[in-house]
This record gives structure tokens, C-alpha cells and sequence, in this order.
């Protein structure tokens, strides 16, 4: 038996404290990860607040887990991951493997897919542990100081790319340049499209110009959307925010897509005529599969698409979460694990 050092929250909205559990022996399919950094998503912070109803306490967060595999279990495929590997670990901790999603690939479909923060320890911590195929090898010159955050945030913008077949003469606009916004700033920009980037802060306008957008829009000014009717083939919006959705919509082009990655409080409100009349549609997608997780570290490393990161000590966890709520980080924090 091992024993974590973590750090959890006791109950809804609680600050974080070290908290230590002890990990079971080692099942079959099981990858023990020593995690030395773990990305920090706006998705740790609803939990910690049971914001979506459904966590579970003690709650260690952490689900942009980077570091080397300590230990695995007899069916482990060795050709997949061995003792010593370098690997990431994101959303999902386990997938069942004998559904009609798995069977397909889609492991991230799983109606029976275990969270790493939901029901289990996740990554602020010093080990983690998962079912095998959620540990994915990072690339040779991908630091684990800066894969954590590609591991949720970046499959999660990656994804639609790959999902909704976006092509490089695509208009696309992403709104909300937080973690995951500023990512796909740099995917869609190396994927080929124009790039408009939406943000509701002034002060990252010509960043986000830097990170790869073409143009900025404020996000929250209506006669700016206004002035962007009918442009866009894909909107793409990432803001944990309830937006002016009609001209959102109104933004799109014919056969243009709404898609959220975002967790909007509310739901969204739909003007059946503005779909019907110019074919639009409004989706959304969770992070991707194990193989999507793949194809996108393979494209982030021949790409040089890298998260922007500020580091933190886990023992300036709380100081690091406070950061984030005030929509202060540029643009993914990153917890550093090692101790002492
Ligand atoms: P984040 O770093 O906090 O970024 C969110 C961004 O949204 C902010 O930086 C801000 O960008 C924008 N925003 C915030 N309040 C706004 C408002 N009132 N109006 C307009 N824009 C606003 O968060 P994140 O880690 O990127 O996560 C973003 C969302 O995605 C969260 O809801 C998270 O739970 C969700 N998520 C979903 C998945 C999935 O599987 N689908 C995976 C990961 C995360 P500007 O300053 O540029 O306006
Ligand atoms: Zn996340």
C-alpha cells in the first residue's frame, strides 16, 4: 500500500488542505503516475464549489497531471506504457473498454467513464492513479512542466477540430481566452484558419493577436458582434459564462456551427428561425478520445503548440485557484508537485 500526499477540499467551496489517502494495491489495468506538475482548470474550480452537483468529498482536484509511471498492473499492454515513461493524465481515469463506445474508440463516451476528480484522487498530488489506456505517452520534447494543460484544456479545443471536420479556409472564432481559449488560438492558427479571437479583456487583445488569432472582437460588445454577421463557419466557445447568444448566432455563416466546450451556467436560449433559415447548428463535445489525445500531442510538438503557463508551488494551491476565479492567469497555471 502507498500513501498520497495530496491536497483536498473537505466540502463545498472549502479552501485546500493536505490531506493524505492510501492507494490500494495496484489492479490489473491500473498506471500509477508520480506526478510532478498539474495543470489547473476552470473544471477544478467547479467542482471544488459543486457547482455541476456532483462531486464527491474529500475532493482532491487535478486533471492536467504530467509525470512518469511509477508502477502497473500484469495486463498493462508493455508496447503502451511501461515503468518509467513519460505520460499524461486528463479528464477521464477510466473507461469500462467493453461498451459500444469503447469498442468504437470512443473511449471519452463511456457512459461508464470514471472522472480523475470524480469518485477517485486526482492529480494535486504526488501519485495518481488510472486505468491504462487514459495514460497517455507525452512526445519527446514536451515538457511535463507544460503537457498537463494539453492533456484536458487543449484535447478539449482539439477535439471540435477533429470532430466537426473543420477545414484551414474555416473562419473560425473562439470566445473566451482563459485556459483552454488561448490553446485553441494556436490550433486553429496552425491548423489553417482565420482566427478571431472574442475576449471580454482589453488587456489580452494584442496577446491574443501574439497566440495566434488573426483579429480580436470584444466579447461583450453588441454592436461589435453585430458588425461580425454572417462571417463565421465554426464559433467556438470556451467562456464558463452565459453570452449574447442571439448574436452569436447571428455572427455565423450559412451551415455555421455553435459549438461549446464551455460550461455555461445557463441554459441556452434558441430562436428556432436563426438555425432553420441559414442550416446553423449549436453542439458541443467533452475532451477526446485516447487516440484523439495522441493524434493532438503529436500535432502540439511538430507545431510548437505550447500552453502559456504561470507556475505555482502546490503549497500555494489556494493562492493559485484565487488567481484563476478572478480571471487573472496568463493564461494555464501549473503546479509544480515535487517535495521538498
Ligand atoms: P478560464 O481559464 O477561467 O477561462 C475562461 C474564460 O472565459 C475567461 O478567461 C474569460 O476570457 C471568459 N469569460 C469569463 N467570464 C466571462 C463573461 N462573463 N463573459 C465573457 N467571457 C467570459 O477557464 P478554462 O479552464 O479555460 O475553462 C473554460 C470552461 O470550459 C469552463 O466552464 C470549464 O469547466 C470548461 N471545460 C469544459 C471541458 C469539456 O470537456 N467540454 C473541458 C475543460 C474545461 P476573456 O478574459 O478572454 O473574456
Ligand atoms: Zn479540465
Amino acid at each position: 500500500m502507498t500513501t498520497v500526499h495530496a491536497y483536498a477540499a473537505e466540502s463545498a467551496g472549502a479552501e485546500l488542505k493536505p490531506f493524505e489517502y492510501d492507494l490500494p494495491d495496484i489492479g490489473p489495468d491500473d498506471v500509477d503516475i508520480r506526478v510532478t506538475h498539474c495543470g489547473i482548470c476552470h473544471s477544478d474550480l467547479s467542482c471544488i464549489d459543486n457547482e455541476w452537483g456532483m462531486s464527491q468529498f474529500p475532493l482532491v482536484p487535478g486533471h492536467e497531471a504530467a509525470g512518469v509511471v511509477e508502477a502497473v498492473g500484469d495486463r498493462v499492454p508493455s508496447g503502451r506504457v511501461k515503468v518509467g515513461d513519460r505520460v499524461g493524465l486528463g479528464w477521464y481515469a477510466s473507461s469500462c473498454m467493453h461498451c459500444r463506445q469503447c469498442l468504437r474508440g470512443d473511449h471519452n463516451l463511456c457512459s461508464s467513464g470514471e472522472a480523475t476528480i470524480i469518485g477517485r484522487h486526482g492529480g494535486f498530488a504526488d501519485r495518481v492513479r488510472c486505468h491504462w489506456v487514459w495514460a497517455s505517452p507525452l512526445p519527446d520534447g514536451l515538457g511535463a512542466d507544460i503537457a498537463g494543460p494539453l492533456l484536458c484544456g487543449g484535447i478539449t479545443v482539439f477535439n471540435p477540430l477533429v470532430q466537426l471536420g473543420v477545414s484551414p479556409t474555416h473562419r473560425v472564432g473562439v470566445v473566451g481566452i482563459g485556459g483552454l481559449g488561448h490553446m485553441a488560438l494556436a490550433f486553429l492558427n496552425k491548423w489553417g484558419c482565420e482566427v478571431t479571437a472574442f475576449t471580454s479583456s482589453d488587456s489580452k487583445r494584442d496577446e491574443a493577436l501574439k497566440l495566434g488569432a488573426h483579429r480580436v472582437v470584444n466579447s461583450r460588445d453588441d454592436a461589435a458582434l453585430e458588425g461580425e454577421a454572417g462571417r463565421f463557419d465554426l464559433i467556438l466557445n470556451t467562456a464558463n459564462a452565459d453570452l449574447n447568444w442571439g448574436a452569436y448566432l447571428n455572427a455565423l455563416g450559412p451551415r455555421g456551427v455553435l459549438h461549446n466546450v464551455g460550461a455555461t451556467p445557463n441554459p441556452i436560449p434558441v430562436d428556432p428561425f436563426a438555425l432553420i433559415m441559414a442550416q446553423r447548428s449549436i453542439s458541443g463535445t467533452p475532451v477526446g478520445s485516447a487516440a484523439t489525445i495522441d493524434d493532438m500531442l503529436g500535432f502540439a510538438a511538430r507545431h510548437g503548440v505550447k500552453p502559456v503557463t504561470e507556475t505555482f508551488k502546490l503549497a500555494d494551491v489556494n493562492d493559485a485557484l484565487e488567481h484563476l476565479r478572478a480571471n487573472k492567469a496568463r493564461y494555464r497555471l501549473v503546479l509544480e508537485m515535487e517535495r521538498g
